[in-house]
C-alpha cells in the first residue's frame, strides 16, 4: 500500500494551487485524476465539429488543468465574482490572495493584459448602464486565451513534475478510507493508498460522487442555485466598446415581471460557441483564443433560480430542461433571435440568410422556446431589451441563441474556516465543494487549504 503525505482528488485548479502550495514545501503529493493528461484530453465533439457523443469521462471538464482547461482562462480579480470565498476569509487575506493567485499566473506564462482597469471610461459605461435598469459589476481581469491558458497549465504540470509530485491519471477516488474520526486515505478501482491529509477538489464533474461521499460520512450540504438561460451570439463589434475596456462585461438585471437575477456570464470576445457535456446532458459553453479569432462574440445570459422548501434538488430540474433541448435535437438547439421571439422554428435556410456565421456548426436549428420555461424566456427577452438600449444590435433578429445553457453549482458542503470537513484531516476546496465558481476562487481555496496542512505540519512556511 502507497502512502503520501497528502492526497489530492482532483488537477483543476484548486487541487493544483494545494499541490504547488505544498510541493514547494517539499511534502510528498499525490494528486489523483479520473481525466486524462493535458496533451491526452481530446473532445470529439471539437475535433470534428460535430455534435457531442457523450464520453465516458468529459475531455472538456476532466483532466489535467480541470473544467477550466480549455476555458477562456479569464481570471476575474474581485471578491464579488466567481465564488462564497468572501464568506469564509477576512477580506486583508483575500486580497493577498487573490494578487498572490494573479502573481503565480503570470509566473507560469499568462500574459500581463489585465482589463478593467480605465476607471474613468468604467464609471461612464456604469452610469450609462444604470438608466436602462442594468448594474455593471466592474472587475479587473487577467486574461489567457484558451490556447495561452493551456501553455500556463503545460508550464504548472513541468513544476510539479520537478517537484516529484505524482499524478495518477484515469484514476478515479472510488472511496475514502476513514478511522475513527480521521480521514486516512483514498481507495480507486486501481489500488488503496494512505495518507494523512485528503483534499477533496474534484470539481463539478465530482459532484456526484461528493453527494455520496457526503451522504455517506454524514457531511452536511446546502443547495446552490441553479442558472438557466441561452448563449447569445453576436457580431464582435457590437459589444467592442465595452469588451476592449473590460474584456467581459458583466451586467446584472433585475426583470420587471418576475423580479429574477438575470446576468450576462462568460462573455468570449471574438470567440466560438462550444458544446459541453456535463453529466449526461449537452449544455452549451463559449470559448476565445489568444492567437485565433472569429468575428463573432458570445455570451451567456443566464436566470438564477434558488428554490425554497420542500424542492430541493435544483440540478436535476436544470438538467430536465437541458435534457428537452437535446431530446429535440440530440444535440444542442440553435435559433435565430428574431425567430425565437416570432415563435417559429429556424431552419438551415433561414440561419444561412444571417449576416453572421454561426461558430458552433454541430448545433441543430430548432424552437428553444419548446425547451425553455415561458418564465426564463421572458426574463431573458426583457434582459436584452434593455441591452440593446446599451449596446444596440445586441438583440438583432439575425444574432444567434443556442440552447439551452444550463449552469449548476455543487451542493454547498457544511466545512470550517479553513475548509476542513467534520471528519479530521478531510479538506474539500474548489468548485466541488460549492465554494468557488471561477478560477481565481477555486486556486484560492486550494491554496488556503495547503497554507492550513502546512501550519499544522509546523512548517516555518511564512503564511
Ligand atoms: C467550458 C468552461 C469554461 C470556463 N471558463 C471559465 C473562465 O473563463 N474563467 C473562470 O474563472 N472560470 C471558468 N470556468 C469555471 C472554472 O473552470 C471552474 O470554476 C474551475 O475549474 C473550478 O476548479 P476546481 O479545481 O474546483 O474544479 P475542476 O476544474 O472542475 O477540476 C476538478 C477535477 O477533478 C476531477 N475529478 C472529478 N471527480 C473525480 C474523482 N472521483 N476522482 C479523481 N478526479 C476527479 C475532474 O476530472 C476534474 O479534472 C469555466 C468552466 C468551463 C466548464
Amino acid at each position: 500500500m502507497e502512502k503520501f503525505d497528502v492526497i489530492i482528488i482532483g488537477a483543476g485548479p484548486a487541487g493544483l494551487f494545494a499541490a504547488m502550495e505544498l510541493a514547494s514545501q517539499g511534502v510528498n503529493v499525490l494528486i489523483l485524476e479520473k481525466g486524462s493528461d493535458l496533451t491526452k484530453r481530446i473532445c470529439p465533439a471539437v475535433e470534428k465539429r460535430k455534435a457531442c457523443i457523450k464520453c465516458p469521462v468529459c475531455s472538456i471538464t476532466s483532466g489535467f488543468g480541470g473544467a477550466g482547461a480549455f476555458s477562456d482562462g479569464k481570471i476575474t480579480l474581485s471578491k464579488r465574482i466567481g465564488g462564497y470565498l468572501s464568506e469564509y476569509l477576512e477580506e486583508s487575506i483575500f486580497e493577498k490572495y487573490l494578487k498572490y493567485v494573479e502573481e503565480k499566473f503570470l509566473e507560469f506564462g499568462a500574459p500581463p493584459r489585465i482589463f478593467g482597469t480605465d476607471t474613468e471610461k468604467i464609471e461612464k459605461i456604469r452610469y450609462e448602464a444604470q438608466k436602462y435598469h442594468l448594474e455593471l459589476v466592474p472587475s479587473r481581469l487577467l486574461h489567457m486565451g484558451t490556447d495561452k491558458g493551456l501553455e500556463v497549465l503545460s508550464n504548472i504540470k513541468e513544476s510539479l513534475m520537478e517537484k516529484k509530485v505524482s499524478i495518477h491519471f484515469n484514476e478515479p477516488a472510488l472511496d475514502l478510507v476513514i478511522g475513527k474520526s480521521h480521514v486516512m486515505g483514498v481507495k480507486t478501482p486501481k489500488n488503496e493508498y494512505r495518507s494523512k491529509y485528503v483534499i477533496m477538489a474534484p470539481g463539478r464533474a465530482g459532484s456526484e460522487w461528493t453527494k455520496y461521499i457526503c451522504k455517506k460520512l454524514g457531511i452536511k450540504t446546502y443547495t446552490n442555485p441553479v442558472d438557466v438561460g441561452i448563449r447569445l451570439e453576436i457580431p464582435a463589434e457590437i459589444l467592442r466598446p465595452f469588451t476592449d475596456i473590460l474584456y467581459e462585461p458583466k451586467i446584472i438585471y433585475y426583470s420587471r415581471n418576475f423580479d429574477d437575477r438575470v446576468r450576462t456570464f462568460c462573455v468570449n470576445p471574438y470567440g466560438v460557441v462550444v458544446p459541453e457535456l456535463v453529466d449526461d446532458i449537452i449544455s452549451v459553453n463559449g470559448h476565445s483564443y489568444t492567437y485565433h479569432h472569429s468575428e463573432n462574440t458570445n455570451l451567456a445570459i443566464l436566470v438564477s433560480t434558488s428554490f425554497t422548501e420542500p424542492f430541493n434538488d435544483p440540478v436535476t430540474y436544470g438538467k430536465s430542461i437541458a435534457r428537452l433541448a437535446n431530446l429535440l435535437t440530440d444535440s444542442i438547439i440553435i435559433q435565430r433571435l428574431g425567430d425565437l421571439f416570432q415563435g417559429r422554428r429556424s431552419t438551415p435556410e433561414r440561419i444561412n440568410r444571417s449576416p453572421i456565421k454561426p461558430t458552433y456548426e454541430g448545433a441543430v436549428p430548432g424552437d428553444l422556446s419548446f425547451a425553455l420555461p415561458y418564465r426564463y424566456l421572458q426574463d431573458i427577452a426583457e434582459m436584452l431589451k434593455a441591452l440593446d438600449k446599451l449596446a444596440p444590435g445586441i438583440a438583432a433578429p439575425y444574432n444567434f441563441v443556442y440552447g439551452v445553457e444550463v449552469k449548476f453549482y455543487s451542493a454547498r458542503l457544511e466545512l470550517r474556516k479553513n475548509f476542513e470537513t467534520k471528519i479530521e484531516n478531510l479538506f474539500a476546496a474548489g468548485d466541488g465543494a460549492g465554494i468557488t465558481r471561477g478560477l481565481s476562487q477555486a486556486s484560492i481555496s486550494g491554496l488556503v487549504v495547503a497554507k492550513e496542512i502546512l501550519k499544522r505540519e509546523g512548517s516555518d512556511y511564512e503564511n
